[in-house]
């Protein structure tokens, strides 16, 4: 049997949710290539349709508000309008923050998937200058609506590691 499988089952993970994780993973590593912030996002509506999908863009926008869930929850509710992100399922590679946490909550999304978890994704950001503010208390406002934190976490450093790698050169 393949590992990534089991991974996928210890972490709360429906059989078919590993790959949308991924899908976060890599579009996060492509955000870093270009320069932004090693954040990425799949927002997939109720009955399984991609809604958006897209990455953090601060740094080319200038808007400090522009993380990845703001920035794909923001284009599906211009495309789609914001109903249809009710009982929707946002994949992340990082652990939300609580402005994005509570933006989920707005819109009555249903389900949130995260690989990274903030303990172990801050040190790769903030060189200690971040505050810590985990999103697990934002999310036990809305008892409905169900959070699988750290799937996949090991396999999906990749995106935090490029982003050191690339402020060191
Ligand atoms: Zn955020």
């Amino acid at each position: 049997m393949d590992t990534g499988t089991i991974a996928a089952i210890d972490a709360g993970l429906k059989p078919d949710e590993a790959a949308l994780v991924r899908r976060a993973v890599q579009l996060a590593c492509e955000a870093v290539e270009i320069g932004n912030s090693p954040f990425a996002a799949v927002l997939v509506a109720a009955d399984g349709e991609v809604l958006f999908e897209g990455s953090n863009v601060v740094a080319k926008s200038g808007d400090p508000f522009d993380h990845a869930e703001m920035h794909v929850m923001r284009a599906a509710i211009k495309q789609h309008g914001p109903a249809r992100l009710a009982g929707a399922t946002i994949y992340v590679n990082g652990e939300p923050c609580t402005m994005c946490a509570g933006t989920i909550l707005r819109y009555a999304l249903g389900r949130v998937v995260y690989a990274v978890r903030e303990e172990t994704l801050l040190p790769y950001l903030s060189q200690g200058t971040i505050k810590s503010y985990p999103s697990a208390p934002v999310f036990a406002l809305a008892p409905d609506v169900t959070v699988v934190g750290g799937a996949l976490e090991s396999e999906s450093l990749r995106p935090f590691e490029m982003f050191v790698a690339r402020k060191r050169t």
